[in-house]
């Protein structure tokens, strides 16, 4: 039997990058998968035809993380759509960049409306959903511990915020049996941070294995997380970085 037979995953921004990636791994590890996307609807529709080719139920949602009704509307829609809740991938994210004193106002909202007020607005709407053994995994970032070059400061605090809200929520959570934890990535192959752009060579040199992720690197450890050997992390984060913060 699969690790997550019968079990349902909500993956927001699972239309491209990491997000998809999780959203496909989750399927091959035997879960029905709603995803959310933004603008991408083609994206989104390739994803859902992958796990339906797996056997999944799957399904794509169009919800803005900056919208909170919306965001409570997917979590919702999921549960009702594919019976139940049990993983909850806070994944959707946005990397806007620009020197403290320069960025606008605008993206320094944005930023803090998908990257942080949505993933506390998920959890919420997900935990009238998750049932003991419940798993709510958020993808964060390294930048969080570490910002090894200018122009970075409103997205690091948006992924340094998600490691107290995590902490929070596994206390909040924990006596139910529903854990929470905080993945975060390294440089990773996607749209965002694309392995042949032009920062790229810089970003590999800081790596101890010289390359960048692979999305699907990023996956194999929330599969780790939300599987059975998963059932004992909670309030920790997982940095997974190719050594970049070594
Ligand atoms: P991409 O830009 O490649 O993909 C972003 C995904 O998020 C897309 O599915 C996009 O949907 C969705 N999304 C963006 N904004 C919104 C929104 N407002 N509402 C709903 N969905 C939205 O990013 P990555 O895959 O690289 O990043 C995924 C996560 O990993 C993010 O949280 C990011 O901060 C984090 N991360 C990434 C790293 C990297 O090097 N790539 C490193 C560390 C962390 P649509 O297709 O519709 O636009």
């Amino acid at each position: 039997m699969r690790p997550l037979e019968g079990r349902t995953a909500l993956v927001t921004g699972g239309s491209r990058g990491i997000g998809a990636a999780i959203a496909v791994r989750l399927a091959e590890d035997g879960a029905n998968v709603a995803i959310t996307y933004e603008k991408s609807r083609e994206r989104a529709e390739e994803v859902v035809a992958r796990i339906e080719g797996l056997g999944r139920k799957a399904l794509a949602i169009q919800a803005d993380s900056a919208d909170a009704a919306a965001v409570t509307s997917a979590v919702d829609r999921t549960a009702e759509t594919l019976d139940g809740l049990d993983i909850l991938v806070n994944n959707a994210g946005v990397f806007p960049t620009g020197s403290i004193g320069e960025i606008g106002l605008e993206d320094i909202d944005r930023a803090l409306a998908v990257n942080l007020r949505a993933v506390i607005v998920g959890v919420r709407a997900a935990a009238k959903h998750l049932p003991d053994g419940g798993r709510i995994i958020t993808i964060g970032s390294t930048l969080s511990e570490r910002v090894p070059r200018a122009g970075m400061s409103i997205y690091a605090a948006t992924k340094s915020a998600l490691s107290g809200l995590t902490k929070g929520i596994a206390r909040d959570l924990g006596a139910r049996g529903v854990t929470a934890v905080l993945v975060q990535p390294g440089p990773t192959d996607t749209d965002m941070n694309p392995a042949n752009g032009p920062r790229a060579a810089a970003v590999r040199a800081m790596n101890a294995l010289d390359r960048h992720a692979d999305p699907a690197d990023i996956a194999a450890t929330v599969a780790h997380v939300a599987g059975p050997a998963g059932r004992f992390i909670t309030g920790s984060a997982i940095t997974v970085d190719g050594g970049s913060n070594a």
